[in-house]
């Protein structure tokens, strides 16, 4: 079983009202693998240069995450640069750099071509159509992009739309996607552009998940220190993808479930910049979050 994810491998360079990183690693396929592989087995298809660190792969490695479909290709790595204000829920972009991601052309190792499940992580949504298109006969496709790609391939992301399943987006991409201020409306939208089901991320304040009509929502863990944000929606991703992939089942009380990993995962990432939150987890502590969630939400009927 598993998870087979494309996306970005980058070194970002982060400002918060907490402090800063330069050129640390990130990217959308990076923080998605590293979550998702404490619930199940990950193969990477993305594309570094040729300064990328040697540790950040072995780093991957020893959350035994499969590199075969990381290329390092002649140039730089994908570079990203951006700040927070207080307002951690809104990332400014300052630089966005494509690097070796401008001319990749991904070809598939023979063994991923059965892969079950597919996430197609943050990145041109061409690039992301390539990789699916590689995949036999995919059981569940989900898909994640940013505002970045709605300015400017908005053609080729709706045509991405149609092929998936599963839709996480922010809430100010949603509006921007759908041309919607009403999030409600939003995504009775998107979900005409393909999606099944459309999960709304809202950082601080939790996830809605619209699906065959039905809605739900999920809080974020309440935290006192947030450090940096950067990651926490791929990292939500990687929690709710890795846990159906552990119970291959997305009837809705498992998406549900899902839902609530993906925020546990989330918390744990933004509490320390680059992949520090959720490098070494013990999956205790993960459990842990994931009762205390469920006292955060639950209450008895009238
Ligand atoms: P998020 O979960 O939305 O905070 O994603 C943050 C990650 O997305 C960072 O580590 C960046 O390297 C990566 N990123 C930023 N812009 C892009 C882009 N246009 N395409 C792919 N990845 C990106």
């Amino acid at each position: 079983m598993g998870i087979l994810v494309v996306g970005s491998v980058a070194l970002d360079t982060v400002k918060t009202p907490f402090g800063q990183v330069e050129e640390a690693l990130g990217g959308s396929a990076t923080y998605f693998s590293t979550s998702a592989s404490y619930f199940t087995d990950v193969k990477v298809v993305a594309v570094v240069g040729e300064d990328f660190p040697e540790t950040h792969i072995k780093f991957l490695k020893t959350r035994n995450v499969d590199l075969k479909g990381l290329m390092r290709s002649p140039g730089k790595t994908f570079r990203w640069s951006g700040f927070y204000d207080y307002d951690l829920n809104r990332a400014h972009t300052l630089k966005t750099e494509l690097n070796v991601f401008e001319s990749f052309d991904p070809l598939l190792p023979d063994e991923y071509a059965g892969s079950d499940i597919v996430f197609l992580a943050n990145i041109d949504p061409v690039l992301q159509r390539k990789v699916l298109g590689q995949v036999k006969s995919p059981r569940l496709v989900a898909a994640d992009t940013m505002n970045y790609w709605i300015e400017n391939r908005k053609d080729e992301l709706l045509e991405t739309l149609k092929l998936v399943d599963i839709l996480t987006i922010n809430e100010s991409e949603a509006r921007e996607l759908s041309g919607e201020p009403n999030l409600v409306k939003a995504a009775r939208k998107i979900l005409s552009f393909g999606p099944r089901t459309l999960v709304v991320k809202r950082g601080e304040y939790g996830v809605l998940m619209f699906n065959d009509g039905r809605f739900f929502s999920a809080p974020a863990f309440p935290l006192e220190s947030v450090f940096d944000p950067t990651g926490a929606g791929d990292t939500f991703a990687g929690g709710f993808m890795g846990y159906l992939a552990s119970v291959m089942d997305w009837s809705d009380p498992n998406l549900r479930k899902a839902l609530v990993m993906g925020s546990v995962m989330a918390s744990f990432a933004v509490q320390d910049f680059s992949l520090g939150g959720i490098r070494g987890l013990d999956y205790k502590e993960i459990e842990g979050r994931f009762k205390g969630l469920r006292g955060v939400a639950h209450f008895e009927d009238l």
